[in-house]
């Protein structure tokens, strides 16, 4: 079986880094044609959809910033600009301020709740009503469109030392929930990915080094710290239409870190 999304629209937000870079390129390897958002820095963005359309794709990269309405409007303008329509979003950008909750300054909290959950809600909201503009195009999916937020395990997995995170990713968990049973009846798909730890610049103070990876495998049942194709393999099964009755839920792809593996040989 081979998944298509020629002629779909994807926009990835942070895609320029880690889990939103291979998840650009896992949807440009299938045919689509792909926003890529970057923050600040527009150099690795505008590489990556030079490579995507060195392979024959169609790529562009645009900044904005995900938790300012302004700047996520702008971003959907240039989107349809662009390529006319969209089809996939993927609400990808995330960040950490982490400290002990007595001492996290109410910026570092804000900061984290304003680009983890608002601007994963604003990018939604925009999404969906182009979404709701253009309607189904059965030539192209059996649905009206698809967002995929990515979430993380600490959406179920309180997490100390980080609560603005597992706060805003408990937020992303209702917040997709809600949004996808307000809108399937419009045929909008709406979806989340949990990752589990995988290997990138948000952890690289973990992941960077032996010790830290040998303490994190004791977190992780299936022995191996994730790859970020590991979760772009996800996002595109769940912009195709082979997930098309997968509605509302969180897709945990985190090597069995939910599994509470504390119990493994113990209780
Ligand atoms: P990363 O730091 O490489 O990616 C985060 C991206 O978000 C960056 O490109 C960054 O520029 C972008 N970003 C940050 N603030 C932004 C803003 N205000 N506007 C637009 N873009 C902004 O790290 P990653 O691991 O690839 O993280 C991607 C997503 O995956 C995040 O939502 C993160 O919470 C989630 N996640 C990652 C892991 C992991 O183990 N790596 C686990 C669970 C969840």
């Amino acid at each position: 079986m081979k998944i298509s999304l020629d002629g779909q629209v994807a926009l990835v937000t942070g895609g320029s880094s880690g889990i939103g870079a291979a998840s650009a390129k896992a949807l440009a390897q299938v045919g689509a044609a792909v926003v890529i958002n970057y923050h600040s820095n527009a150099e690795p963005a505008e590489q990556l959809a030079d490579e995507i359309k060195a392979a024959g794709g169609r790529a562009i990269a645009v900044g904005a910033d995900v938790g300012d309405e302004q700047a996520v409007e702008q971003l959907f303008a240039k989107t349809i600009e662009a390529f006319g329509r969209l089809d996939i979003l993927v609400a990808n950008s995330g960040l950490q301020r982490d400290a002990p909750s007595h001492e996290m300054t109410l910026k570092d909290w804000n900061m984290v709740i304003q680009t983890n959950l608002t601007g994963q809600f604003l990018c939604a909201r925009a999404a969906i009503q182009q979404f709701l503009k253009q309607g189904v195009n059965a030539e192209l999916s059996r649905a009206a469109g698809k967002i995929i937020h990515m979430s993380s395990v600490h959406e179920v997995i309180p997490w100390a030392g980080h609560v603005n995170y597992a706060a805003s990713k408990g937020g992303v968990s209702l917040m997709m929930k809600t949004l996808a049973q307000e809108v399937a009846e419009k045929r909008i798909r709406i979806n989340s990915i949990a990752p589990g730890a995988i290997a990138t610049a948000i952890n690289e103070d973990v992941t960077g080094n032996e010790e830290g990876r040998r303490e994190l495998l004791k977190l992780i049942p299936y022995k191996r710290v994730g790859d970020v194709e590991d979760i772009g393999n996800a996002v595109v099964w769940l912009a195709s239409d082979l997930s098309d009755y997968v509605v509302g839920t969180t897709l945990f792809v985190d090597g069995g870190m939910c599994l509470y593996p504390g119990f493994q040989d113990n209780g």
